[in-house]
């Protein structure tokens, strides 16, 4: 490895080949803080440099692993001692924004937040928006196509991406810097790297779109009597309001968060069987908050909700977020702790949860405890369950409870966190053997040699 490092940093320069103990005390994995194991980790200052990188660990054969912010969540940027590791903190800039056409051109490794900053200074907002904004990079958001609480309004990471670009396995630079909404010229080849999780190109450079930023906010949060309430309301919402998010939370997440952990005072009373953050955006203060008022009076009218707060002040809809966001304290509380990202058509989830409830009592009698909340409108749900150990065969034994169900209602084993290396084994559960090859193929066209993220999405059967 020494021979390759020695040509890497006539590359990138020596103080930008990181070894040691500049390796090991990095962590891969934000739930479980792995140490990194990495030969070593290269620093690219530009997609220049990072091309030539790839040119020479093509030549050696030596594979790599690229990291961003290292916010994600099923061991996607794990790294074994006899691979590289690619980071691309170096590569932060804003490097455009055309207010006219609405984007803004930004290098891979700029934390989300960033851009999320850079588009309001023109005035503009960048919606994608998720907890880890703060560390997690644009890179990385397109590796993983990220969803988070705007998705219901503006969509997933893909729907924000315009044009990207490249390196490809061999060094080969892709820059498909596309700005036009429209472009009907042959493929979308940008879609092959959304959403790929570095296993077909390390994305560089991309062209993010933006929207009109929209200075009036309302956020409540209404505790829901039922499960046929919650998305009869979510309906009536996306109907009454310019509805922007919809977080469901079942009252095991509520509780948690606020009388059982202490972390944050309760805002409406804990009994409620469902609870649901309401979040819309619009043009004009006056008239949003009206409408916003007017559909909570309907709500309760109807008896959709039987009790609303609604943020009177930025303070008081952080306060409400946090409730949401602060996955910290739902690790602290139930560590050890298993984390899953599902998605299945909302008129299955009620049956789905209390169906997994029981089995978790079945199969962990006392000590089975289950936390869901999340994007209800986009079908998508978190499930935190712990069963007080973490030994690889309890956790065998609760990813089979919570995935199996899924291959028969039609969902899937990841809503928005990506595969992985957490869960390969159970890709056939959500593709088909057809799509599975087709996926195959691709990885053995784009990466041969297989030197790009190796085991990533594929497990050990990688092409
Ligand atoms: C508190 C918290 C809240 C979160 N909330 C959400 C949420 O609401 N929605 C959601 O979707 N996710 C969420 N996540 C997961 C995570 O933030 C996202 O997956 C995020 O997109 C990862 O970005 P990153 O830069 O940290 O990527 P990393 O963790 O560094 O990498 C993730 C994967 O992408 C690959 N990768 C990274 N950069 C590149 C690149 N430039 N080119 C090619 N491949 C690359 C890596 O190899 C790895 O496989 C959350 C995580 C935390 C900790």
């Amino acid at each position: 490895m020494q021979t390759i490092l020695n040509e890497l940093a006539e590359i990138v320069g020596h103080d930008n080949v990181l070894t040691g103990t500049s390796v090991s005390q990095r962590s891969v994995d934000w739930f479980s803080g792995l140490a990194c194991e990495a030969g070593a980790i290269i620093r690219p200052a530009d997609t220049e440099e990072l091309s030539r990188v790839m040119a020479c660990c093509h030549a050696a054969g030596q594979a790599v692993v690229t990291h961003g912010g290292l916010t994600g969540v099923v061991h996607g940027a794990v790294t074994a001692p006899d691979e590289l590791v690619v980071s691309l903190e170096r590569m932060t800039a804003i490097e455009d924004i055309d207010v006219v056409g609405g984007t803004l051109t930004v290098q891979a490794g700029a934390p989300l937040q960033r851009v999320q900053e850079a588009a309001e200074e023109v005035d503009m907002q960048f919606p994608l928006d998720l907890g880890a904004r703060g560390s997690c990079t644009i890179g990385g958001n397109i590796a993983t196509n990220a969803g988070g609480v705007r998705v219901i309004r503006y969509g997933m990471m893909r729907q924000q991406v315009l044009g990207l670009e490249a390196v490809l396995a061999d060094g080969t630079v892709v820059s498909s810097l596309n700005q036009m909404l429209k472009n009907n010229a042959g493929y979308d080849l940008k879609q092959l790297f959304i959403g790929s999780e570095g296993t077909l190109g390390i994305v560089t450079r991309a062209v993010l779109r933006l929207q009109p930023r929209l200075p009036s906010e309302q956020t409540a949060l209404v505790a829901v009597p039922s499960f046929s309430a919650l998305t009869t309301l979510l309906n009536l919402a996306a109907r009454r309001i310019g509805l922007s998010a919809f977080e469901a939370l079942w009252q095991s997440h509520y509780r948690l968060m606020t009388e059982e952990s202490g972390a944050y005072p309760p805002p409406l009373a804990t009994d409620s069987p469902f609870y649901a953050i309401i979040e819309s955006q619009g043009a004009d203060v006056e008239i949003d908050t009206e409408r916003f008022q007017a559909f909570l009076e309907q709500a309760l009218d109807q008896g959709l909700i039987t009790d609303a707060v609604l943020a009177g002040s930025e303070a008081q809809r952080q306060a409400i977020w946090d409730i949401r966001e602060d996955i910290e304290v739902l690790v602290k509380q139930l560590a050890p702790m298993f984390s899953y990202d599902v998605s299945l058509p909302i008129p299955a989830m009620e049956d789905y949860v209390a169906g997994l409830e029981r089995r978790l009592a079945d199969a962990f009698p006392e000590q089975g405890r289950l936390v869901a909340f999340g994007h209800l409108g986009d079908g998508n749900l978190h499930i935190m369950i712990s069963v007080r150990d973490d030994r690889p065969e309890s956790r065998r034994g609760v990813e089979r409870l919570v995935y199996e169900p899924l291959a028969a209602i039609g969902g899937s084993i990841s809503a928005e966190h990506g595969i992985g290396l957490e869960k390969c084994d159970y890709l056939s559960l959500s593709r088909s053997s057809a799509e599975l090859e087709l996926m195959r193929l691709l990885k053995r066209t784009l990466d041969p040699g297989g030197l790009l993220n190796p085991g990533k999405i594929f497990g050990a059967s990688t092409p």
